[in-house]
């Protein structure tokens, strides 16, 4: 199948070249030169534009930083420009409001699109087992899913248009609150003078079991192997967790939702990125702890 794919950046780049191992065309664009070349070295063809890129294309995917950049790549360069009947996937984490809008836009035009964030990082999206939450029609989806399962372990329908995006900042705005309740009560415990290994040991198997605690151990030497081991390098960065809180804080506004918890934790990661720990895995929150 010939595949546009645009944004070929930490994430995109892997992807990309996950679609070639699985034996795709794959015409790739970035802004970036860098970015264009690794693609030509994991067998991309690479182009001048978006547009020029999804020219042919029979799927297009973007991968691209926010909703702004994905609303414009698709209104000026493929929308009306991707041959007629192409299917459109972007798997960037955006805005809800703006993945309707843009596929509303590409419906209009007579195009199939999903919205299809994806949960994993960069060594998922390498090692092509990243998992697809996917917002769409059923017809999209069917179309959809076989592209994605060459770059990912799960392809998971979970509504329509918007629900993709809904799904991951749903996911990832619980994951703030159940990682910094986890720092809270670690650090907590081990000032009251209990061993932290002690405390993962009992809690992970009581009713305090939770992934942060379980499966990314905030804690260097305890618990499981994490980023914590590696002094909070690699991993899931601050600044994209304030990334998808931001964006989540905005849907709870705009919903209506009321989400005391998570806006707190909104804002100590809004506290810890600016104080210049945007870099670091989000678990190192824990050090604010610490002190
Ligand atoms: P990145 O900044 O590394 O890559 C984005 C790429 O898009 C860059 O190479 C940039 O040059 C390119 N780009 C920007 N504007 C463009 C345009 N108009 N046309 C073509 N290319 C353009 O970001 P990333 O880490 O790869 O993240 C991409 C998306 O995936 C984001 O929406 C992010 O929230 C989401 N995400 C990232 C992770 C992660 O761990 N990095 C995990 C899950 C989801």
């Amino acid at each position: 199948m010939k595949i546009a794919f645009i944004g070929l950046g930490n994430m995109g780049g892997g992807m990309a070249a996950n679609l070639v191992k699985a034996g795709h065309e794959v015409r790739a664009f970035d802004l970036s030169q860098d970015a264009l070349e690794a693609a030509e070295a994991n067998g991309c063809k690479t182009f001048g534009s978006a547009r020029d890129a999804a020219e042919e294309a029979e799927a297009v995917v973007t991968m691209l930083p926010n909703g702004e950049i994905v609303r414009d790549v698709y209104t000026t360069d493929i929308i009306g420009q991707a041959p007629e009947g192409a299917i459109l996937l972007d798997c960037s984490t955006i805005d809800v409001a703006t993945a309707r809008e843009v596929v509303e836009h590409a419906e209009a035009a007579g195009y199939d699109m999903v919205d299809a964030p994806v949960s994993g990082g960069i060594a998922a999206a390498n090692g092509g087992t990243l998992t697809f939450m996917v917002g769409g029609t059923e017809s999209a989806f069917n179309r959809a899913e076989g592209v994605l399962k060459a770059m990912g372990k799960a392809v998971i329908h979970a509504g329509e248009a918007g629900a993709g995006q809904t799904a991951k900042i749903c996911n990832n705005m619980l994951l703030a609150v159940h990682m910094i309740g986890t720092c809270e009560a670690m650090i907590m415990a081990e000032k009251l003078g209990l061993d932290p290994q002690k405390f993962y040991e009992i809690s992970s198997q009581s009713s305090g079991y939770n992934w942060s605690l379980n499966a990314y151990t905030p804690l260097p030497g305890v618990g499981v192997a994490s980023p914590a081991d590696k002094d909070y390098q690699g991993g899931f960065a601050t600044a994209l967790m304030l990334k998808d809180l931001r964006l989540a804080m905005a849907a709870a506004e705009g919903s209506g939702s009321a989400v005391p918890l998570s806006a707190r934790a909104a804002s100590l990661y809004e506290d810890f990125a600016g104080a210049g720990n945007g870099a670091l895995d989000f678990s190192a929150i824990i050090r604010t702890y610490q002190a």
